[in-house]
């Protein structure tokens, strides 16, 4: 296959579909309606994360509720806002405004207890919220939180025509504007109208995957088509170093990549530890008023 060049990324071989998923309507926080994207059965497939949920609607009745108080610990959240604004505030005092185009990376760590509620009455209310864990070494670590408005995240256009916003990691040389040392995440929203190529570097050892939100693309040397509402994990195949991807009508997709952190996972709801032990450690702390 003819390498495709794209300024600098050249992807000699390209990951391809292993597997679609059609996310699923759930509603969380005090009745929120949720496309749940990426579930707890894919945990282990797409170490470092954990969850990947689209929250949609222009209807205030979907969202007005928001996410009143609730409990942290042990991962990392990522809230990218792409129309709406959401206030987040927690129990140390920490209050910041997200708005459309910006994105909040809060590191639970050790523990919080936050609200996150709309602070619209009507309009569309669209974005994203990715889990991301922590090593076992950093799962206590103190909390910590990153509001970071749109004008702070770079975003660039490619020759080909695709415009490339850079949330975490790095592509063509452009940094994004987070960088994490442990699972290394790769995080762009990618904007690819018909019949524009983009060829994404992706490091080797990372597990990737996709979701298109609008449109549809094709993916890899296949061009196996994934349209929108779907996620698409890719291959880890050796050699493999990036993906290809081909926009077919308007599509927009998020594409996100990370270092495993080969750990054992426990989960109970908004805790996310190794151990079970460790669980019933987070709750007790939790209803002891510890956060
Ligand atoms: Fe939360």
């Amino acid at each position: 296959m003819n390498p495709i060049r794209m300024q600098s990324a050249i992807v000699l071989r390209s990951r391809e579909v292993e597997r679609r998923i059609t996310g699923q309507p759930v509603s969380d926080g005090a009745g929120v309606k949720l496309l749940r994207v990426l579930t707890a059965e894919l945990q282990r497939r797409l170490d470092p994360f954990l969850m990947l949920d689209e929250f949609r609607s222009d209807n205030p009745d979907d969202y007005l509720a928001g996410f009143p108080d609730h409990p942290h610990r042990g991962f990392e959240t990522v809230t990218y806002m792409l129309a709406g604004r959401m206030r987040h505030r927690d129990s140390a005092g920490h209050e910041g405004l997200l708005t459309a185009g910006g994105v909040q990376w809060m590191t639970a760590g050790r523990g919080i207890v936050h609200s996150e509620l709309p602070e619209q009455e009507d309009g569309l209310m669209h974005g994203f919220q990715l889990w991301v864990n922590l090593p076992a070494r950093d799962k206590l670590t103190a909390p910590a939180y990153r509001d970071i408005p749109a004008e702070d995240i770079p975003i660039y256009p490619t020759a080909s025509g695709a415009t490339i916003k850079v949330i975490a990691g790095e592509s063509e040389g452009v940094i994004g504007a987070v960088r994490r040392a442990a699972t290394a995440p790769l995080y762009l929203d990618i904007e690819l109208p018909a019949g524009v190529v983009h060829a994404a570097a992706l490091p080797p050892g990372h597990n990737a995957f996709l979701y298109v939100y609008a449109g549809q693309v094709e993916v890899g040397a296949r061009g196996e088509a994934v349209t929108a509402r779907q996620l698409a994990v890719l291959t880890n195949a050796a050699g493999a170093d990036g993906v290809l991807l081909r926009g077919a009508g308007g599509a927009r997709l998020l594409l996100i990549a990370g270092q495993p952190l080969h750990e054992p996972i426990a989960q109970w709801g908004p805790f996310v530890m190794n151990q079970r032990e460790e669980i019933e450690q987070a709750l007790a702390d939790y209803r002891a008023g510890r956060f």
